[in-house]
């Protein structure tokens, strides 16, 4: 018999959810409480809950903050982007014990695309799924008596998220021959209804226009997001601007890179039907900032020019933190009258938000010219629906990660599934 426990499913951090069935009993994500969050994490019983794997949906801190401390004899699953990005992380904030365990091949485990893989009684398929994170999956576990889809974070209006609900059918649903009896669909928009849904392909359009304007450009924006720095990527590079960020943010953007090139390439023939996108994130033109550094051949004709020199000729697109360190840069090239573009969440702005960050407020504040532009991670309330419909499941609707479950209700379902939301497991 299959029992399903979702923790903190009223909230939008510390995601956390365990499955058990017959032989087998899988954590899905386990994620930290949002920055400013009043309630400690949970404390979890290791001991009494006996789980045998713990699988990641993404890199971001809500789903896999706490992950040093699942017990060493527990596998994690995770995708190689995923673990990438983590270990990039470690590596610069020397944190040596996270480092440890990312590179211990005994226990973590690289999921594919569409792969299955069992734990137990439980076979497990992870789906790839648009979010801001690069490799985001939903996860179907079988157990030996339910089918249960967990989305973890999605949305539709990404670089790639017009292909999902022809995913849920085709791949997951498999027009209609396999049954999911339990869906636990994230719902952090459930919030923020009236928030207007900027798509990534809106803001290509607008920074194409921001970078025929203004051809010096700083780009505060999570190192993490591909999908947001793709687009400040594309728009740049259409103006035959370059992309400069510090060692680190390089390092992240050549993990999507490589990723997106292996799509093409063939090596991840087994991601379907993720489809292509070396084109979106391509990122060939990436440097690491050292406006003093000497280039000594530039375009195989000039040499010894800097590449500040380089800079303030063709344009810049730096991509930096809302960070006291970074105010030198943006003083350097002051004269050139930069625009500094705010491209995350501006619930951090505002002082009445529990996430309010007094430092970037401080920082925006300080800058000449600011502009905002931003895309949500998660799915609009129309996307939520379409996939409860496309779902359809059989039993029950939990929605989890949302402070606002409520309102699913009233989202434009089909009547006969609202009678299946629920709001404990
Ligand atoms: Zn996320
Ligand atoms: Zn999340």
């Amino acid at each position: 018999m299959t029992d399903i426990k979702v923790y903190n499913g009223n909230q939008i951090g510390g995601c956390i959810t365990v499955v058990s069935a017959s032989a087998g009993k899988v954590m899905i994500d386990f994620g930290a409480n949002l920055p400013g969050a009043e309630e400690a994490d949970l404390t979890f019983d290791w001991e009494a809950e006996r789980v045998d794997a713990v699988l990641f949906t993404h890199y971001h801190g809500d789903h896999i903050g706490r992950f040093k401390e699942i017990p060493r004899s527990v596998s994690v699953y995770m995708s190689r982007v995923t673990r990438q990005v983590m270990t990039t992380i470690a590596k610069y904030t020397k944190d040596a014990e996270s480092l440890q365990i990312l590179q211990d091949d005994t226990r973590v485990h690289e999921i594919r695309a569409a792969e299955s893989f069992a734990v137990k009684d439980i076979r497990i398929t992870p789906y790839m799924v648009d979010h801001s994170a690069y490799d985001a999956c939903m996860y179907l576990l079988e157990t030996p008596d339910k089918a249960i889809l967990h989305t973890g974070d999605f949305r539709g209006h990404g670089h790639r998220g017009n292909k999902l609900i022809k995913m849920i059918e085709t791949y997951i649903c498999r027009h209609g021959k396999r049954k999911v009896d339990v869906l636990l669909i994230e719902g952090t928009m459930l919030s923020r209804l009236t928030e207007k849904v900027y798509s990534e392909a809106d803001m290509l359009r607008d920074c194409i226009r921001l970078f025929e304007e203004h051809r010096y450009v700083f780009l505060i924006c999570s190192s993490t997001n591909a999908d947001t720095l793709a687009t400040f990527y594309q728009a740049a590079n259409r103006n035959g601007i370059k992309m400069f960020a510090n060692p680190y943010v390089c390092e992240q953007i050549s993990h999507f890179r490589e990723a997106a090139a292996g799509y093409w390439e063939g090596r991840n023939r087994d991601r379907k039907p993720a489809g292509d996108y070396r084109g979106i994130y391509h990122f060939k033109y990436v440097y690491p900032y050292a406006p003093e550094k000497v280039l000594h051949t530039y375009g195989g004709l000039e040499k010894d020019v800097t590449q500040e020199e380089i800079m303030r000729r063709e344009g810049f697109c730096i991509v930096i933190k809302a960070d006291e360190a970074y105010k030198k840069w943006i003083e350097r090239f002051r004269d050139l009258d930069p625009v500094v573009v705010y491209s995350m969440w501006e619930g951090y702005l505002k002082p009445e938000h529990k996430a309010y960050n007094e430092k970037y407020k401080e920082f925006l504040d300080s800058c000449d010219h600011v502009q905002y532009m931003h895309t949500s991670g998660h799915a609009t309330a129309k996307l939520l629906a379409e996939v409860i419909n496309a779902v359809e499941p059989a039993e029950c609707i939990y929605p989890i990660h949302t402070e606002n479950a409520k309102e699913l209700e009233h989202l434009n379902i089909k009547e006969e599934l609202r009678h299946r939301i629920r709001y404990e497991a």
